[in-house]
């Protein structure tokens, strides 16, 4: 992507083919799934060939393209599309750091072929934003690890084949991969405002479950710096799903203020309903372009903790107020359940909380430009 906006052919092509797919085989199908709440595996066995392939470096050495996961994301967002998909994608970039060669190639053309889900636990029902202080602990015995403790607020445990758990192991954190067909594992569901789909949220018990060496990810002791690194890049993905869904919103309360009148003409006569949204759509242009500078920051290796942090805490809170701000220009007929308005609210409401508060992507600047020493 250039910096005026344009894509290059890979980009378009991508995008091109996303959207015909998404308006072909998944927006007339969307009613439907909402109304059974069970998420469409179907949707994955698509993706693996329409672009599972582009988001997924097998080796973790060379890097994925950010940009075009991005734009993907940001797509995603405007399509409202299945977050157990969008996450899944996101947290496949743990997958090239299973250090058994056969274990690696096996889970990843599981995931390739769409087969599988794969769901990231960090929190835990005592421990949300202090990541690190978790209770899980990972016990070695032989070459396996006993895990044993409880995650909880976890996107898709209910839906997802594959685990990435942080756990306690001796000096440090590690991430272990669990298989749900591991003794022991219990995911769980905690029913909420924010999600669509059954067995979206909720949480996992492990007891004792027997994890064999060969599913550590990463290094032992070292898998907290990893998980930082994979969620501070996830952090501007999220950003972007989350203004996709904002666009969205607003060229739908765009499109409402031109044709609802009030007092005999367009209520978007009105500077207070029409500047509103101009100002939301200022705020959004902003974001977007700040979250594509990180993306490519990432792609050439630069260090873009200060901008992804930004995209996550301030973008989602300008997602957030323009949905908000487009279900009000909607007036009652956008606080209903038969209007998106409704769910697009929920849904970018939970973007405040998970991969982190907006408190926190703060904590993170702070840290940056003040040093330990001398921030929060
Ligand atoms: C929609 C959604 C999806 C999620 N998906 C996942 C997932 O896939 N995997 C997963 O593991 N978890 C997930 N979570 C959990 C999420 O990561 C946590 O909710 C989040 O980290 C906050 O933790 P907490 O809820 O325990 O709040 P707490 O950490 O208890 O924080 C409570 C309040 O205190 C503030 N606070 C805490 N510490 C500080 C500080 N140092 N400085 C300033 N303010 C602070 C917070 O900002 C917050 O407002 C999800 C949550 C939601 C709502």
């Amino acid at each position: 992507m250039e910096l005026n906006g344009k894509l290059n052919d890979e980009e378009e092509l991508i995008k091109n083919s996303f959207d015909e797919y998404c308006e072909k085989n998944y927006v007339p199908y969307y009613e439907e799934y909402l109304r059974n709440r069970i998420f469409p595996r179907k949707i994955m066995k698509d993706l693996s060939e329409l672009l599972l392939p582009s988001t997924i470096s097998l080796d973790k050495d060379e890097k994925v393209d950010d940009v075009i996961l991005g734009i993907l994301s940001e797509e995603m967002g405007k399509y409202e599309f299945p977050l157990p998909a969008f996450l899944s994608i996101h947290f496949s970039k743990l997958l090239p750091y299973i250090n058994d060669e056969a274990i690696r190639e096996k889970y990843i053309n599981q995931y390739l072929a769409g087969e599988s889900i794969i769901c990231g636990a960090y929190t835990e029902p005592g421990h949300g934003s202090d990541a690190y202080h978790i209770a899980t602990e990972a016990r070695k015995s032989g070459s396996d690890y006993i895990l044993s403790g409880e995650k909880s607020f976890v996107s898709n445990p209910g839906i997802s084949d594959i685990y990435m758990i942080s756990a306690r192991t001796g000096k440090g954190i590690s991430i272990l991969m669990a298989d749900r067909s591991m003794d022991g594992l219990e995911p769980y569901e905690i029913e909420n405002m924010a999600y669509l789909f059954r067995g979206e949220f909720g949480g996992i018990r492990m007891n004792n479950v027997k994890v064999p060496g060969t599913y550590l990810v990463g290094e032992e002791n070292k898998g907290f710096k990893l998980l930082m690194d994979i969620l501070s890049i996830q952090r501007v993905h999220v950003g972007l799903y989350a203004i996709g869904i904002a666009e969205g919103a607003l060229n739908e309360a765009i499109e409402y203020a031109k044709m609802r009148k009030a007092f005999g003409m367009p209520i978007s006569k009105f500077e207070a309903v029409s500047f509103r949204l101009a100002e939301d759509m200022a705020k959004i242009e902003s974001i977007r372009t700040l979250a594509y500078k990180a993306l490519a920051m990432e792609n050439s290796g630069m260090d873009n903790s200060i901008e992804s942090a930004a995209v996550k805490g301030y973008g989602c809170e300008v997602a957030f107020n323009a949905v908000s701000d487009a279900l009000q220009t909607l007036g009652a007929a956008g606080y209903s359940k038969t209007s998106s308005m409704e769910r697009k609210f929920r849904i970018s409401r939970g973007f405040l909380l998970g991969d982190g508060t907006p408190d926190i992507q703060k904590l993170i600047i702070s840290r940056k430009i003040f040093g330990r020493d001398f921030s929060p």
